[in-house]
């Protein structure tokens, strides 16, 4: 048989290899332990910290998605982060991030910074006059987030991952925003690639679980070592539960993107809505580049309203779409990012990255797009 798609593969994912009950769906393996076949001999698995089947499982699933060797699961996508700065970085490196990460990822890295593990460095992937000259001076790690949170801005992997292996690099891309759905960074040249499961992979807001991905043998290797040293190996339970969402994932990111794109158009046309950030707009930034490096736009938009106090009534006013952290659930959310997401991001930084009081993000999820306009409709005509 020619090689399966990558669809298939998610939904067929350990379907049918249950060689004693013949079982459909690949049975939970909750055991903590695993016996010796006799003294000295080891069987597949010895201690589920270290390997466990179900969570294995997951970990080929999520990388056969991203073109990558083999992946490991986390207890979540800070662990995964975790596990990257660990294994990859020199005591002494340098770590080359975006100025506009993931807010807790910010936190990670610069707490350890502060610490003396290694030095960090801010710089704006979208722009080459920040980035080249960072990569000159030959930092250790790489660390990449495109489409960025909350603004969506998009940078090349490809030209930065080149340049940054011509300095000896490793490139990390935290590809959680874009999903294997839309980008595949390692096809970009990424070395590794990060997620928290606990959005789009996973995709029903009931765990939390992380993924690091490796495009060799050797990386993984290294990053499984480091995984299970620092004892942040995902669950049995929540593996198996991502794997189910997993099974639905490009069905799920299909109807929340086409969500996304209408809900966009409606953004731009109300008059109390001062920008939209959505790649799928031609007046956003990187739509060129977007459209050329991901093969869809995604599914978070985020829009401006005047200020801090129009924001509030906005945020007081949703019905469908719920005030909470995360997105990727097939459930919509709206967030504050300057009081949740980036609160750990000092002000002064957070404005640098546009994230300005009266920014506003919405994870659109798979309702029927007319009753989620309908709700953005009546809290809008409350600003
Ligand atoms: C949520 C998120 C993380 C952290 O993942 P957790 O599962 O919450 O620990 C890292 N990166 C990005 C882009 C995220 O959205």
């Amino acid at each position: 048989m020619s090689e399966l798609s990558r669809v298939t593969k998610a939904v067929r994912a350990g379907i049918n290899t249950d060689p004693v009950f013949g079982a459909v769906v690949p049975p939970i393996q909750l055991s903590s332990t695993y016996t010796f076949s006799g003294y000295d001999e080891r069987r597949e698995h010895v201690y589920s910290r270290s390997s466990n089947p179900t969570r294995d499982l997951l970990g080929k699933a999520i990388a056969e998605l991203e073109s990558g060797y083999d992946g490991l699961i986390t207890s979540s996508g800070t662990g995964a982060c975790l596990v990257c700065v660990e294994a990859l970085l020199p005591v002494g490196g340098t770590l080359l991030a975006p100025f506009d990460c993931y807010g807790g990822s910010w936190r990670l890295f610069d707490a350890k910074a502060r610490k003396g593990h290694f030095e960090l460095r801010l710089v704006d992937f979208t722009d080459e006059s920040s980035w080249t000259p960072a990569i000159a001076d030959q930092p250790s790690l790489v660390w990449l987030e495109s489409p960025s949170n909350p603004l969506l801005r998009v940078s090349d992997i490809a030209q930065i991952a080149a340049a940054a292996k011509a300095v000896g690099a490793t490139v990390v891309a935290d590809n959680t925003f874009a999903t294997p759905a839309l980008l595949r960074p390692i096809e970009l040249g990424a070395d590794v690639v990060v997620h928290s499961v606990t959005k789009y992979l996973n995709g029903h807001s009931d765990l939390v679980a992380g993924a690091v991905v490796a495009a060799t043998q050797d990386l993984h290797t290294e990053l499984s070592w480091w995984a299970n040293a620092l004892g942040v190996t995902g669950s049995a339970l929540d593996s198996y539960l991502s794997l189910r969402g997993l099974r639905t994932f490009h069905l799920r990111m299909a109807a929340a993107q086409q969500n996304a794109a209408e809900i966009a158009d409606f953004l731009v046309q109300q008059p109390t809505v001062r920008n939209v950030y959505y790649p799928g707009l031609k007046t956003h930034p990187s739509h060129e580049l977007a459209t050329r490096q991901q093969s869809g736009y995604g599914a978070i938009v985020s829009f401006e309203l005047a200020d801090e106090a129009a924001a509030a009534s906005f945020l007081n006013s949703t019905s469908l779409f719920c005030l909470a952290e995360s997105l990727g659930g097939v459930e919509s959310l709206v967030s504050h990012p300057a009081t949740m997401t980036h609160q750990a991001v000092p002000e002064a930084l957070r404005e640098a990255a546009g994230i300005t009081p009266g920014l506003i993000r919405l994870s659109i999820g798979v309702e029927d797009v007319a009753d989620l306009i309908t709700d953005l409709s009546q809290a809008l005509a409350n600003v």
